[in-house]
């Protein structure tokens, strides 16, 4: 596997061993289905409770059965996972850092016990529900609402491009707190077997197809007071999740492009035209060069990354940059690895094309492109151009 800088040679035992851990199960149990899940439009959900018996949700958390694994730990993770499909990545970090984290974070310590062990086995599967119909770059203006009614809140609202609403146990959703003149946005932890919720399945993706994607419908939807997550108010609280999940993507997105870099090494190697591997031709090599330094570039940014976010000096600008740059890149380079492929690169049965039309979801969601300019435009000129 690339790791032409050999930055591999600083991982400690426990980092190796979560990257292998999670090359093995990659490789044994989804690898060979990915592509006709993808096809399919399915996910392995057989997978969930194997993928928390192995520690994949939230290690990077403390307590609770949490092990509390290194940042670097965690992002090699996100790799490993991508390097299969953007949307195993995605089932790990909704769940892990849209989900427990946010529990972990901001809940009361009966949330914690109840939930916590529960999603990190993967006995339970959770979701999150910021984005709404007409509000997604800019969440501030949720319409989702809360109402408190004596000891309990009825909520009202939909949200949409749900990760895994359909197949949720509970949904973190963020709404409006209209019994505070302020109406703050607040956390609240909604049961989908509640009534009044509808989780209807989103059909038809060309993109990240191996991936449940559905919406959450809240119609008076009654919840006690106690399923409020207590510690947090106002945008701090989806936007510090959105943190979390943005530092994997920017490390999981490294994963996807590096299998497409190796799967067009192996073609170039292995395939022949005008009597020689075209990975001969000067024009292929330039192709492999460009993709290696933009991989090895990307490798450089996350290690940085977990530095700065290991000893807590890592700002969400860092996160922004980091997963501008990392999925830019892994999309850039899934079309040129697929090029290279010549028609079989078009064809299910090579990772390219399938890994491009999935990064097309990543460069969209936990904040689009644009935004993440937006965000370092702001930081860099103390000039906000998105109001
Ligand atoms: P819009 O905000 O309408 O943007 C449309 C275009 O306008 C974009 O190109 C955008 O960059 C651009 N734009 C917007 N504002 C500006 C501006 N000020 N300046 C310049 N350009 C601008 N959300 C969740 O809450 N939970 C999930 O689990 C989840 N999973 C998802 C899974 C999938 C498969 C997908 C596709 C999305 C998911 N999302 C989820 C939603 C995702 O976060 C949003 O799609 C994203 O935030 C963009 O919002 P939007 O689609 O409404 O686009």
């Amino acid at each position: 596997m690339l790791d032409y800088l050999g930055l591999e040679s600083d991982l400690d035992e426990e980092e190796r061993l979560i990257q292998e851990t999670a090359r093995d199960f990659v490789e044994d149990n989804v690898a060979p289905d990915i592509g006709q899940h993808w096809i399919d439009g399915t996910f392995p959900t057989d997978l969930i409770p194997k993928m928390g018996e192995l520690g994949f949700y939230a290690p990077n958390l403390e307590g609770y059965g949490s092990p509390n694994v290194s940042e670097t730990a965690y992002g090699l993770l996100m790799q490993e996972l991508e390097a299969c499909d953007s949307g195993l990545r995605s089932m790990a970090s909704v769940q892990g850092a849209l989900v427990m984290y946010p529990i972990h974070a901001y809940g009361s310590e009966a949330q914690k016990e109840e939930w916590l062990p529960a999603l990190g086995q993967g006995e339970a599967v959770g979701c999150f529900g910021l984005t709404e119909p007409e509000h997604g770059s800019n969440p501030t203006a949720m319409e989702t609402q809360a109402e408190k009614d004596g000891d309990e809140y009825v909520l009202n609202g939909s949200k949409t491009w749900i990760t895994n609403s359909p197949i949720a146990d509970v949904a973190v959703v963020w709404a409006r707190d209209t019994s505070a003149d302020d109406t703050p946005v607040r956390g609240f932890l909604v049961e989908t077997d509640r009534d009044g919720v509808t989780t209807n399945k989103i059909d038809e993706k060309l993109s990240l197809r191996a991936s449940i994607t559905g919406e959450i419908g809240l119609q008076n939807v009654r919840v006690p007071e106690t399923n409020v997550l207590p510690e947090v108010e106002g945008m701090k609280g989806p936007l510090s999740c959105l943190t979390q999940a943005r530092y994997g993507i920017a490390w999981g997105a490294i994963g996807a492009a590096r299998d497409c870099f190796e799967t067009a090494r192996e073609y170039a190697t292995d395939r022949e035209q005008f009597g020689t591997p075209i990975g001969q031709f000067q024009l292929q090599q330039d192709k492999l060069a460009e993709m290696a330094t933009q991989i090895s570039l990307a490798q450089l940014l996350a290690h940085r990354l977990a530095e700065l976010k290991e000893r807590g000096d890592m700002r969400p600008q860092h996160v922004s940059m980091s997963k501008r740059n990392n999925v830019r890149m892994a999309r850039n380079q899934s079309r040129i690895a697929r090029e290279m492929l010549g028609g079989n690169g078009i064809t299910a049965d090579y990772s390219p094309m399938r890994h491009m039309a999935n990064l097309e979801t990543v460069y969209t969601y936990e904040g689009t492109h644009d935004i993440h300019t937006l965000i370092l435009g702001e930081d860099l000129t103390g000039l906000q151009a998105y109001q």
